[in-house]
């Protein structure tokens, strides 16, 4: 017989539930694509960071089940241990190489990337300042750290440099922001953040989770496309959404890259990522270096949806990427108006807060390489009729 749960877990649920912030696991019946399988119906997904398509290319699934033929499908141990087989060496040398750094290395996910390499560059009697939107993995990396944390307003270089003025000489000083913010889809400014870095003689930490593969001529990322790669000697960045595979790398100076081996908890301590998500990492790295078109194809799509939205009277972030935010407020609506679309064959999830500050509540809307026109139009359609339905337009 099932165990009954402690109350208290159903009261806590309970007040999460009149605050509209309950969240739910849908398991979709198909692969995530530009449509998807969800209850039975076919409906077009905006909701996915595979912006380039690739974790269903061919190509990619062929790479993952090679390795996994050769290599199994776990790697059997942590890197350091015995867990250290070619794919990983392979994809690592393919990053250094794609990243124009002398080295990478890769975590098992962004989460460990953050949590592992932020206490690696700061501890305790230090201070760290966040972007006040940066990601989750940041904020638990910061806190790790044992470093002091404040946050500056979002992209606010005067109140950064404020901070940075009012912080004792000597003090180590790390600053850390998203490249591309994940759920407004703005870009930090970072020629700006570079600038400030090397006046305070501080240390710049990066993620370029929705960067990497989107952003800069060559889909190097935002500092490719901010033209910052030699004043930024190292970042962070994810297999799991451009790559459309999984796990993250650091991409930087080779003693920085021994030293994390040495010291990051987060990769010493934990199983290394399956060869086959290594190898499908490296194929996609490879697809997204030889054929430009799947990243033009985004943008177009990209400002395909970004038109008709705005035509359409909705209020938009300051977006500048593939991430194309639909600012609500309360989460109340934000949820009527996700269920509305979804009821009219479109699936955009409301995101909420604890992911979003307090009351900017919103639909967090994606599009990829992989969408035709002609979704594109449905959607459209589908956004104006759900956005009169729950009076946002
Ligand atoms: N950083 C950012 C900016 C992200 O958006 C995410 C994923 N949502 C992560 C880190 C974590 O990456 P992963 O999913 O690989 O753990």
């Amino acid at each position: 017989m099932a165990r009954e749960s402690p109350s208290m877990f159903r009261s806590r649920l309970q007040q999460l539930d009149t605050q509209s912030l309950t969240r739910h696991l849908h398991t979709l019946g198909s692969a995530t694509g530009p449509t998807i399988q969800l209850a039975g119906r076919t409906v077009i997904l905006l909701a996915s960071n595979d912006y380039l398509g690739l974790a269903t290319h061919p190509d990619v699934i062929y790479a993952a089940i090679q390795a996994t033929t050769q290599y199994g499908t776990g790697a059997g141990a942590a890197r350091l241990v015995c867990g250290t087989l070619p794919p990983h060496t392979e994809l690592e040398q393919a990053l250094a190489t794609f990243k124009q750094t002398p080295s990478a290395l890769v975590y098992g996910s962004g989460y460990l990337a953050n949590i592992g390499v932020i206490p690696s560059l700061i501890t305790r009697g230090g201070q760290i300042f966040a972007d006040r939107l940066s990601h989750a993995s940041l904020i638990d990396g910061a806190r790790l750290s044992r470093a002091d944390l404040r946050v500056y307003r979002h992209r606010d270089l005067n109140h950064l440099e404020s901070l940075l003025k009012r912080t004792p000489p000597g003090r180590p000083v790390l600053i850390v922001t998203d490249g591309l913010f994940s759920m407004d889809g703005d870009l930090a400014p970072l020629p700006e953040l570079a600038t400030l870095t090397q006046r305070f003689g501080a240390t710049l930490y990066v993620d370029d989770a929705h960067g990497t593969g989107v952003m800069g001529q060559s889909g190097r990322g935002t500092l490719e496309h901010f033209g910052v790669e030699d004043r930024i000697p190292f970042h962070m960045g994810t297999l799991g959404k451009a790559l459309g595979s999984s796990g993250a790398y650091i991409a930087g100076p080779t003693d920085m890259i021994q030293y994390l081996v040495n010291t990051s908890r987060p990769f010493m301590f934990t199983t290394a990522p399956p060869p086959a998500s290594a190898a499908a990492a490296r194929a996609a790295l490879t697809i997204l270096q030889q054929d430009p078109s799947r990243r033009a194809r985004l943008w177009r799509n990209r400002d395909h949806l970004f038109a008709g939205l705005t035509r359409l009277g909705f209020h938009l972030t300051d977006s500048a990427s593939p991430i194309l935010p639909i600012l609500i407020g309360h989460a109340e609506k934000a949820l009527a108006f996700a269920e509305q679309l979804l009821a009219q064959g479109v699936y955009a999830p409301a995101i909420r807060p604890p992911t979003v500050p307090d009351g900017s509540s919103r639909i967090r809307v994606t599009i990829t390489a992989e969408h035709s026109p002609e979704q594109i139009d449905l959607a459209l359609s589908a956004f104006e009729r759900a956005g009169q339905s729950v009076h946002l337009l």
